[in-house]
């Protein structure tokens, strides 16, 4: 029975990649290096990416906002970096909690509509880690649920957050989740929800599902309560192996957390924020404001997530030949970081990656 892929391919039933390429024949790509570890990590990529002669040119911005006309915006610099390139690979934002600047991450998602949020988890051979079998795929609704960012507070003491579930959003992001299976060789596509509490809303995203799954008849479909499916993938994650899983935006953002701690960690989970005429890559974790500056991050997670991108922009052999480097390195387990267990650096990592290509 052939196996699915690890995840890392994105299927973009969209549109097909362009991008901006130079005379020189290389692709541009907008680089956001981010806030606490995010600059260590890109570091670690554009060393990478320099080894290995990716056909890329780096083009950096930065988003920290600006004032414009009486409010905190994205600089114009970034916004029309990623139009132009079309695809960009983002380190982590630090999000103020409870007050301040609204979620940069969630308005590079709503400026460029990234309507698919893919997060592959896979064990990595060699690393061992309570299972070392997972290979899942979850693809979360990026753009609504209860991210719409629609609070207010009715009455002293009263706060009303909204939760906005819309068709449309519903059966792209579902279609996307059967393309995505059908090119990553995956059978089954698994909605994930709270219809049984959340009727009209998750009902809804599974009225769509269920729509759409009819265009895949060559795709298994089935459901899953969000509270039973964490049950069933911590008690055994090999069930969820050979399927992609579709979700509202909250069920997404915290199942894919659970899924890395089965893997061995943030430090291994990539993503990719899919559009129709941008993509933005990074990887699942923060800005890990504990360990900034300190030289101990692991930068595999924003690696895993330029290689989404690279694949996303056909440069496929670039990404194998950097998978594999990477892969091994950590299997090896002689250079690997703090958080695997290791005593490597993120410069030694990386030293050790460059080494194997
Ligand atoms: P976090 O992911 O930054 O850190 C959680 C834990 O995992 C920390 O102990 C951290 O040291 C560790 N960790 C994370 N990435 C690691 C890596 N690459 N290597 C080694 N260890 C790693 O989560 P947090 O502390 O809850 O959030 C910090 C900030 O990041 C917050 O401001 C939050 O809003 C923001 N954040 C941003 C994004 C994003 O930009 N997409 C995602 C999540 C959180």
């Amino acid at each position: 029975v052939p196996r699915p892929s690890r995840g890392y391919a994105t299927a973009s039933p969209t549109a097909a990649f362009t991008g901006n390429r130079e005379s020189n024949g290389k692709y541009k790509v907008t680089l956001i290096p981010g806030d606490g570890i995010g600059p260590e990590i890109s570091e670690s990529v554009k060393k990478i990416y320099a080894a290995a002669e990716v056909p890329i040119e780096w083009e950096e911005v930065s988003v920290t906002p600006v004032l414009k006309g009486g409010k905190t915006v994205i600089p114009d610099t970034a916004i029309n970096s990623i139009k132009k390139n079309t695809v960009a690979l983002k380190g982590p934002l630090a999000t103020p909690i409870g007050k301040g600047h609204v979620s940069l991450n969630l308005t590079l998602r709503r400026t460029f509509n990234l309507f698919a949020n893919v997060r592959p988890c896979a064990s990595i051979k060699g690393y061992k880690t309570p299972y070392d079998d997972v290979n899942t795929v979850l693809i979360r609704e990026n753009t609504e649920g209860e991210y719409s960012g629609i609070e207010h507070e009715i009455v002293d003491g009263v706060v009303q957050s909204i939760k906005l579930i819309t068709w449309d959003a519903s059966e792209r992001v579902a279609r996307y989740a059967f393309h995505y299976a059908q090119a990553s060789g995956r059978k089954r596509v698994t909605a994930v929800h709270k219809a049984n509490i959340m009727k009209m809303s998750d009902g809804m995203f599974l009225s769509a599902c269920r729509q759409v799954s009819k265009e895949f008849p060559d795709v298994a479909y089935d459901e899953d309560l969000l509270d039973r499916a964490c049950l069933q993938i911590v008690r055994n994650p090999l069930p969820f192996s050979n399927r992609v899983m579709v979700m509202p935006n909250l069920y997404g953002d915290i199942l894919s957390d659970m899924c890395a701690g089965l893997i061995g960690g943030l430090g291994l989970t990539p993503s990719g924020n899919i559009g129709r005429d941008a993509s933005i890559f990074e990887a699942v974790h923060g800005s890990a404001p504990d360990i900034a500056g300190k030289g101990l991050a692991n930068p595999t997670a924003l690696l895993l997530s330029s290689l989404m991108m690279l694949r996303h922009m056909n440069l496929n052999e670039y990404a194998a030949k950097i998978e594999k480097a990477t892969l091994d390195t950590i299997a090896e387990g002689k250079s690997i970081t703090g958080d695997l267990g290791g005593k490597a650096t993120t410069k030694e990592y990386t030293t050790a990656i460059i080494d194997r290509l």
